[in-house]
């Protein structure tokens, strides 16, 4: 039998009890939960578009031009203009042929690796990955090898040894709890020579970093589009983060697209995406494009928060991403710092397993385009007066 209530009991002794709070405003770096207002640190909406003023507008057209809802899947009548439109746009954009809309990236995750191996195939993950990556491995019955985090040459190593299934190497392409980013080059590279499949889950990357956006794999220098590249790389990117909206994508080859269109059953048994939001996350790729700015000043944001850490002595991750984690390593003082941080008005969110090892619990903060540079100013004191 269940016994919830001495298991929910035995979670709340051990500190890992989960709450939520409740927004009363919109997202945004100022945001009311609960009945008071906070700076908030904990948001993935890196580029500051989930409370756009333009793309609400884009919303409300879209929404009386296509209703509320897909009404179906994409494969029986779901899949509407806006859907090719942005599928099209979205491929230019990161240069490939072909890129798939999934309803969320944990979904695509799944459907990838589940779609494309099975039992005596190997999925071969980061340590580190993020729990779909983890979920979709134990979904496809494939072998799971992890290897240490970004350990290219371990990688290397386990593809040296020779297998005789299908291989597929699955990377975050920014690790969500630490903020660095993947050996993307070698990892590819790697997977090129042993000709397996280079999965990155660019979740965090995209519309983030590298020059115009393109996330890791821009950041890293690789042309997804080239010959060589095209039957080993595929790339996910969600639109619920930097993009500010709903849903995920993974673009690649032609080959690629239609196979998982065939055989991801996330993308199969699934309602289509409401067609108004596909409308939302076209208007947001040409902020994306456009606004270049916004990368910028997040760039600052994070060097204005690095040269304080470094001036107050605030031990930093290896991180030049908008995640900027702080580790504490003990959940009970983790949970106190971001308590009292709170109780000034500052959201910061402390982290405890499973979602990362015991002994590294941390305060995961994210910085947005939105924040100014005396937002994080206020942080930092805030996290010297906490004693760090
Ligand atoms: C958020 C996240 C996902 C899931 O994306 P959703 O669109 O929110 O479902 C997948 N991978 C990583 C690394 C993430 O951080």
């Amino acid at each position: 039998m269940f016994d919830l209530n001495s298991e929910l009991s035995a979670r709340r002794d051990a500190g890992l009890y989960r709450t939520r709070l409740h927004a009363e405003s919109a997202q945004g770096a100022r945001i009311r939960y609960d009945g008071k207002d906070y700076l908030s640190f904990c948001s993935n909406d890196y580029l500051g578009l989930a409370g756009h003023t333009d793309l609400r507008g884009v919303l409300c057209d879209a929404a009386r031009d296509w209703g509320v809802g897909a009404g179906a899947s994409h494969l029986l009548g779901g899949h509407s203009q806006p859907h090719e439109e942005l599928e099209i746009a979205l491929a230019r954009f990161i240069g490939t042929e072909r890129a798939l809309l999934f309803s969320t990236g944990y979904m695509a995750n799944l459907g990838v690796l589940a779609g494309l191996t099975g039992r005596g195939d190997r999925i071969i993950q980061d340590k580190l990955n993020h729990a779909s990556l983890i979920d979709g491995g134990q979904l496809s019955r494939a072998k799971v090898s992890r290897y240490p985090h970004v350990d290219h040459a371990a990688v290397s190593h386990m593809l040296g040894e020779g297998f005789s299934g299908k291989q597929i190497v699955a990377s975050d392409g920014v690790f969500s709890m630490d903020g660095d980013i993947a050996p993307v080059t070698e990892l590819l590279a790697a997977c090129r020579e042993h000709g397996v499949l280079c999965y990155i889950d660019d979740a965090h990357g995209m519309g983030v970093i590298g020059e115009s956006g393109r996330g890791s794999l821009e950041a890293c220098g690789v042309d997804p589009g080239v010959e060589e590249n095209r039957p080993h790389l595929l790339v996910m990117g969600t639109l619920g983060k930097a993009f500010g909206n709903f849903g995920a994508f993974v673009a690649g080859s032609e080959a690629w697209i239609e196979t998982l269109i065939q055989q991801a059953r996330t993308y199969v048994y699934t309602t289509a995406l409401p067609p108004a939001q596909a409308a939302v996350s076209l208007a947001a790729l040409d902020i994306v494009q456009r606004e270049s700015w916004r990368r910028e000043h997040l760039a600052q944001l994070v060097c204005r928060f690095q040269s304080g850490c470094k001036e107050r002595g605030i031990r930093m991750m290896p991180s030049n991403t908008p995640i900027q984690p702080v580790v504490i390593g003990d959940k009970q003082r983790a949970m106190e710092i971001a308590h009292q941080l709170k109780s000034q008005g500052l959201l910061v969110f402390a982290i405890r397993q499973p979602t990362v090892p015991a002994g590294t619990e941390r305060l995961r903060i994210t910085f947005s385009a939105a924040h100014e540079l005396g937002d994080i100013d206020q942080l930092l004191d805030a996290l010297q007066e906490a004693g760090l």
